[in-house]
C-alpha cells in the first residue's frame, strides 16, 4: 500500500522533526514548547516555511537563511530516520488492515495490535533521540529515560488489559490446580503468575534486574580504574530497553553496544583520534542495539537458542 506507507512516512517525519527539538532543548533543561524554534546562532525565529522536515533543509542547501551558519545533517538525518521507524510501525499494522477484509477480526485483537504498534513506534522515538543526545552532549535526560520506563509500563498495563485467553497462560490439565483469580493459578502451595501478572511483574523484574546489571558493571570499573567510566544514565537506558522489550532483548542490545563501543574505541586508538582518557558514548551504542534488538531481536534470540 504506497499510500498508507507515504502517510506513515509524512507523519514519522513530523515527529522527527519534534525529536530533533527535543533533542536540541532536553540536554539544556529547556521547554520543548516554547519558544518557537530558532536559529542557534543568530536566535531570528524559524519561518514556518523554513522548518519544513528534510524540504527546508535541501532548500536552503544546509544553512540559516539569515545569518548562513551551517545547519547540521543531523537534522534531517533524525527526521528521516524516524520517519524510516514509522514506516516500519506501519508495517506491522499492515497485515491486521488486510485481514480485516476477509474474516472481520476481534476488537480486542485489533487493539493490543494497536498497543504493541504504539510501544514500537515509541521506543524508536525515544532510542534515535537518547542515541542522537548522547553522541552530542553525553547526556541521557531524564525525561527520556525515566519518561520512557513509565511509558512503557503504562503500555504494558494496556497490553495486560487486552491479554486474549490463550496469551502466555498455562494451560490446565489437572482438575485439581484451582484457579483463584483471572491470570492466578494456584496449587497446593504452588503458585504459577501467568496473563497480566507475568508480563507485569515480569517487566518490572527485567527492568530492575538491567539497571542493577549495569549499576553492578559500574561499580566494579569505579573499582578496578579508580574512576568513573560510565554514567548512571546507561543503567537507566538499559531499564528502558528491557520495560519495553523484556530482559532477553536487553541483553542483547547491551552485548551489540558494548561490542560496537569496543571496535568504535579500537578504530579511534588506532587512528590517534582518542586516548586512554577519551569518553566513548556508550548511551549511544547501547540505544543502536536497542533499537536492533527492536527490529530483529526475537530472530537472533531464536536463532541463538536453536545454536545451543
Ligand atoms: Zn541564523
Amino acid at each position: 500500500m504506497p499510500l498508507f506507507d507515504l502517510a506513515a512516512f509524512v507523519l514519522g517525519l513530523l515527529f522527527g522533526s519534534f525529536l530533533n527539538v527535543c533533542i536540541a532543548r532536553l540536554p539544556q533543561h529547556e521547554s520543548v514548547v516554547t519558544p518557537r524554534s530558532r536559529c542557534p546562532v543568530c536566535r531570528h525565529p524559524l519561518r514556518w516555511y523554513d522548518n519544513i522536515p528534510v524540504l527546508s533543509w535541501l532548500l536552503l542547501r544546509g544553512r540559516c537563511r539569515d545569518c548562513r551558519t551551517r545547519i547540521s545533517l543531523q537534522y534531517p538525518l533524525t527526521e528521516l530516520g524516524f520517519a524510516l521507524w514509522f514506516v516500519l510501525t506501519a508495517h506491522r499494522l499492515a497485515p491486521l488492515l488486510h485481514a480485516s477484509g476477509s474474516v472481520p477480526l476481534p476488537v480486542d485483537t485489533i487493539l493490543a495490535a494497536a498497543v504493541r504498534s504504539v510501544a514500537f513506534a515509541v521506543l524508536g522515538f525515544l532510542l534515535l533521540g537518547l542515541l542522537v543526545m548522547d553522541w552530542q552532549t553525553q547526556q541521557l535526560p531524564d525525561s527520556f529515560t525515566f519518561g520512557g520506563i513509565a511509558a512503557a509500563f503504562f503500555l504494558i498495563c494496556c497490553q495486560a488489559i487486552l491479554l486474549g485467553p490463550t496469551d502466555e497462560q498455562i494451560r490446565l490439565s489437572n482438575h485439581h490446580i484451582h484457579l483463584s483469580s483471572p491470570g492466578n493459578v494456584v496449587e497446593h502451595g504452588n503458585l504459577f503468575l501467568t496473563g497480566p501478572e507475568a508480563l507485569i511483574g515480569g517487566r518490572l523484574v527485567a527492568a530492575t534486574a538491567a539497571f542493577l546489571l549495569l549499576v553492578g558493571v559500574r561499580s566494579l570499573y569505579k573499582l578496578v580504574r579508580g574512576r568513573q567510566g560510565m554514567g548512571l544514565g546507561d543503567a537507566k537506558l538499559l531499564a528502558l530497553i528491557a520495560a519495553f522489550l523484556g530482559f532477553s532483548p536487553a541483553l542483547l542490545a547491551l552485548f551489540v553496544g558494548v561490542v560496537a563501543g569496543a571496535v568504535y574505541a579500537v578504530v579511534l586508538l588506532a587512528s590517534h583520534r582518542a586516548d586512554g582518557h577519551s569518553r566513548i558514548p556508550l548511551g549511544s551504542f547501547l540505544a543502536a542495539g536497542g533499537l536492533l534488538a527492536a527490529l530483529y531481536g526475537q530472530e537472533i534470540l531464536e536463532w541463538y537458542r536453536r545454536l545451543l
